[in-house]
């Protein structure tokens, strides 16, 4: 049978166009994408991109007294969110706009639709065209959800982040995950009077508790209002705000209520389950390692299925689809120690397993320091910043990586190199160490802090 396309993706966001544009581009394949909203997708649009530029933004409030420390007489004047929303939108655009003619420019042809899957090779668009293709990619990413609680719609969500119209005086966040705990600092450091809720213990769950720990003092120590074993219970709009009761009791009118409460796969009306494929109980689509699902022809990446839902995963999983589709080398997804960074003020980056997790599995070794970094105590600021490596003491692999301090997320990437490539505490120990700076506590830590 003779199909319109050898390869037709849905969804236009990192993992997607890297798939349609490898597989046109370098492998000949006669392609086509379809893209219901802006190119560039979550990260892009409304996501690591534009959250990145907040938190640059957020940076320089407490530039004023650390210069002055140094010798700089600088008065800051308000923040101009106007003037900033302004300038964010327009490098979004132009973003946008290099990845439609990265599209363009591998002859892939593009599609401004929403498409469904009909059945294994064929797609619906939303102008009721239909297109068949001999492989379907399904890259279509997620979405932030609320609550199930009366008057959800009240509070905002991720995606309206980046075009509030004005900056709240106030603003009460909801969740202790990577976007509530990242944008309570970002509020933070932009002049909003933050609350966090957060229904644990601690923020972070599934991170290195004493990072966490680090992380939830720091931001505290900054102004937020953290507020533990605490939910929202009640809210409704009342006087041009957000009347909000937790379920500690308390009621509070906010500004802004963000949900920060998780995202969920977009999948609905997708019809992935009646073309043959399975989805799982969070909505995700169910892919092998290869990231075929139940219908041999069609595969899905990225968000959607809910693996690692972290931007470079996505694009590795698209490469990954090319290889073993187009290039005829089956490749399976490397799911291991990805180092990620969490862009919380301070910022985190981590690799490999936390002491608790590597504490379950074996026995193990802790080497980890916190102490003032040089710049900030000479500003007599409070901030800390921790190191830390987890290692075996049967095999002395480093097992963990874990860093709180400005730049972790550009310390990690490196450190998770060598995590990556096996390398041992004596590995480390043996790299002179850098000095300056803080990263060379990571090769100079001589004894464990504690065995268990
Ligand atoms: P997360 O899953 O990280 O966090 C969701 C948070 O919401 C958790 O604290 C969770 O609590 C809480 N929560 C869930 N349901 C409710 C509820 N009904 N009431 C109150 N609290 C609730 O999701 P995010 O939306 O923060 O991020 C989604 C994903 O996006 C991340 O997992 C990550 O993969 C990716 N991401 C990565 C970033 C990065 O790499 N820097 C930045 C932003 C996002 P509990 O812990 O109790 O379940």
């Amino acid at each position: 049978m003779a199909f319109d396309y050898d390869l037709f993706v849905i969804g236009g966001g990192s993992g997607g166009v890297r798939a349609a544009r490898v597989a046109a581009g370098e492998h000949g394949a006669k392609v086509a994408l379809a893209e219901e909203d802006r190119y560039g997708g979550t990260c892009v649009i409304r996501g690591c991109v534009p959250k990145k530029l907040m938190v640059f933004a957020s940076g320089y409030s407490g530039i004023e007294a650390e210069a002055g420390a140094y010798g700089w007489d600088i008065t800051l004047g308000d923040f101009n969110w106007e003037r900033f929303k302004g300038s964010m939108h327009a490098e979004l655009d132009r973003l946008e706009a290099i990845y439609r003619r990265l599209l363009a420019n591998s002859g892939v042809e593009t599609f401004d639709a929403r498409a469904t899957v009909k059945d294994a090779h064929t797609i619906v668009l939303s102008t009721g065209e239909e297109k068949t293709a001999k492989h379907i990619l399904v890259a279509v990413g997620g979405r932030p959800t609320r609550p199930n609680i009366p008057n959800a719609d009240v509070g905002i969500v991720s995606d309206d982040l980046f075009d509030l119209p004005e900056l709240p005086k106030t603003m009460l966040i909801i969740g202790g995950g990577y976007i509530a705990s990242e944008f309570a600092g970002v509020m933070n450091g932009l002049g909003v009077s933050v609350t966090q809720y957060y229904r644990g213990e601690q923020i972070l769950r599934g991170f290195d508790n004493e990072a966490r720990a680090l992380i939830a003092d720091q931001m505290v120590e900054k102004g937020i209002d953290l507020q533990l074993g605490t939910n929202i219970a009640e809210m409704e709009k009342r006087d041009g705000g957000v009347w909000v009761k937790s379920t500690t009791g308390v009621e509070t009118i906010f500004d802004q209520a963000l949900f920060a409460t998780g995202r969920k796969p977009n999948t609905d009306g997708l019809g992935i389950e009646e073309a043959g494929g399975a989805l799982g109980r969070g909505g995700e689509i169910v892919v092998d390692e290869y990231s075929q699902t139940g219908v041999p022809s069609i595969y899905a990446i990225g968000d959607v299925t809910n693996r690692v839902n972290l931007t470079p995963v996505a694009i590795r999983e698209g490469m990954a689809f090319v290889q073993t589709v187009f290039n005829a080398k089956p490749t399976p997804v490397d799911h291991d120690l990805i180092p990620s960074a969490i862009f919380t003020q301070p910022e985190m980056g981590t690799v490999g397993l936390s002491e608790e997790a590597a504490a379950e599995i074996e026995p193990i070794e802790v080497y980890a320091t916190t102490f003032k970094p040089m710049q900030s105590s000479f500003a007599c600021k409070p901030d800390r910043v921790m190191m830390k490596l987890i290692v075996s003491q049967a095999t002395r692999v480093v097992l963990g990586c874990h860093i709180v301090a400005p730049n972790a997320g550009e310390m990690i990437q490196l450190a998770g190199i060598a995590v990556k490539m096996g390398a041992t505490k004596e590995d480390f120990d043996r790299t002179v160490a850098v000095h300056p700076t803080m990263s060379e506590e990571m090769v100079t830590m001589k004894t464990p802090t504690r065995k268990t």
